[in-house]
């Protein structure tokens, strides 16, 4: 997989150079083939890693695995809303965030918890507008600028609404919103008020439904919001390519949160045994 001999284009300037050298002798960018690894990373978001696609399995496999985990929560229905909704104990397997997760310092929950959902008309609605915005935020980015927006989005909603309610929590939506605000930056300062204008009253509809709603974590939506305009502030995407800084920054996300998913089942499961 990895590759120690030949050449690979650079990462920082684009051109072709040996990927064993100490430092690139056009640009001067420390490591560039970084011990092998850069050519595996080029490979992989070259064939289009698609982190969309990514985003929406790991939200439909892991409502799948709830219901599975806990099949009888699926026969307590109460409304809409609780149709194919999954019970606490496999939300917290599998890593919901806050309540007992926050309390034992579960900090990785922030990650993990953007992927579950409390039903199916929530997974519908969140994976709908993931689908319609993700690509957009893609396109205008890059892929892993946008993995990047939507994971550190997610992870700021729910550290605020961890800090501020405690109370457990689940959902992309935080991410949603992130993405929202994503693109309302790069319309800002590309200067298309039109579509601009079109974000901002979906981002306040979406955030006044969240108050008429029971149940909505307002707290993930606004730091959703905030997380995701000061990432997108951070990024540039004037220029096509990615760093390699970035494309390794939502790699190591992506790692982080399927290894956190792993973390919470083994710490739920125990805490479970010992009972
Ligand atoms: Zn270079």
């Amino acid at each position: 997989m990895r590759q120690t001999t030949g050449s690979m284009i650079c990462p920082e300037c684009g051109k072709l150079i040996g990927v064993g050298e100490e430092k690139c002798p056009f640009c001067g960018a420390w490591r560039p083939g970084l011990y092998g690894w850069t050519p595996v990373v080029q490979r992989l978001f070259g064939q289009r890693l698609d982190l969309i696609a990514i985003i929406v399995m790991g939200c439909v496999g892991l409502f799948i695995a709830s219901l599975v985990l806990q099949p009888e929560a699926i026969l307590q229905m109460n409304g809409l809303f609780s149709i194919l909704s999954p019970g606490q104990r496999a939300l917290y397997q599998l890593g919901m965030t806050g309540g007992v997760a926050w309390r034992e310092g579960w900090w990785w929950t922030v990650l993990t918890a953007i992927y579950l959902h409390g039903g199916l008309l929530h997974i519908f609605f969140n994976v709908m507008w993931i689908r319609s915005l993700g690509p957009q935020v893609e396109e205008v980015y890059g892929p892993a600028r946008a993995f990047v927006i939507f994971s550190v989005a997610g992870a700021t909603g729910f550290v605020l609404s961890d800090v501020v309610s405690g109370s457990p929590s689940i959902g992309a939506s935080g991410s949603i919103f992130g993405l929202l605000a994503a693109l309302i930056v790069y319309g800002r300062k590309r200067g298309g008020s039109m579509m601009t204008m079109q974000l901002w009253q979906w981002a306040a509809v979406m955030f006044a439904m969240g108050f008429f709603m029971g149940g909505v974590n307002n707290w993930a939506h606004a730091g959703g919001f905030a997380g995701g305009w000061v990432t997108a502030q951070a990024m540039r995407f004037s220029e096509k390519r990615e760093s390699r800084g970035v494309q390794l920054l939502a790699l190591a996300l992506l790692a982080l949160t399927g290894a956190g998913v792993v973390l919470s089942f083994i710490k739920v499961t125990s805490l479970l045994l010992i009972r």
